[in-house]
């Protein structure tokens, strides 16, 4: 057996969780981390759930419009018939929209040598686990958790404050609708009690 044999089946695959509340540049983050393996002739392939079209239609896009090419996926198994054998990176955004399998999903990735970026938000608008988020969490490698500046009052902000009232955790349209708010100045039921008194008003959009 080579030595350069040895070395690509025993390559080391990797998970890496990126995440944090809205506006905590996640997303800007792992582009950065797809451009520092592109400039080092890496070949990165990038995904996100097609319900994420706030601001490109394909592209993983950060809140001040850095993009990175991506495929949009309807399901986590779907990644797995796209991504090639000489791909080294994978990058996942939102990935707290994804199905359960996500999980499944990047293990295989990662057990076959490669290294597997996801970023997403950590807790959803009324500050509970996000979606497959907390097991991807604790399965991955590494966590890297981003904070942002809080709205209201400047202090480093964890939680993502809906502006707007609520009938489910998913709102597809984004910024204005959402604040970063640190702990002490979030509050979980606010969507619920504007919901409350505007029962018909609810803003989501029907899921893509
Ligand atoms: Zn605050």
């Amino acid at each position: 057996m080579s030595e350069r044999f040895l070395r690509q089946k025993f390559k080391p695959g990797w998970i890496e969780v990126i995440v944090g509340c809205m506006f905590s540049g996640k997303s800007e983050e792992l582009i950065k981390q797809l451009r520092r393996s592109e400039l080092a002739k890496l070949h990165c392939q990038t995904f996100k759930p097609k319900i994420d079209n706030r601001y490109h239609d394909t592209d993983v896009a950060s809140h001040n419009n850095t993009t990175f090419p991506s495929t949009a996926v309807e399901t986590s198994q779907e990644i797995l018939n796209y991504v090639g054998r000489n791909i080294d990176v994978v990058g996942i955004d939102e990935g707290q929209f994804f199905d359960t399998d996500i999980s499944e999903v990047v293990t295989k990735l990662a057990d076959s040598g490669k290294r597997v970026i996801i970023a997403g938000l950590d807790t959803d608008w009324q500050g509970q686990p996000f979606g497959p988020i907390p097991h991807l969490m604790a399965i991955a490698d590494t966590i890297q958790k981003q904070y942002a500046i809080c709205m209201s009052c400047g202090e480093p902000a964890t939680r993502t404050q809906r502006l707007v009232p609520a009938s489910n955790s998913i709102l597809v349209g984004s910024a204005e609708y959402y604040e970063a708010r640190c702990r002490t100045c979030f509050d979980a039921t606010l969507s619920l009690r504007l919901a409350s008194l505007n029962p018909s008003d609810t803003l989501d959009q029907p899921q893509a």
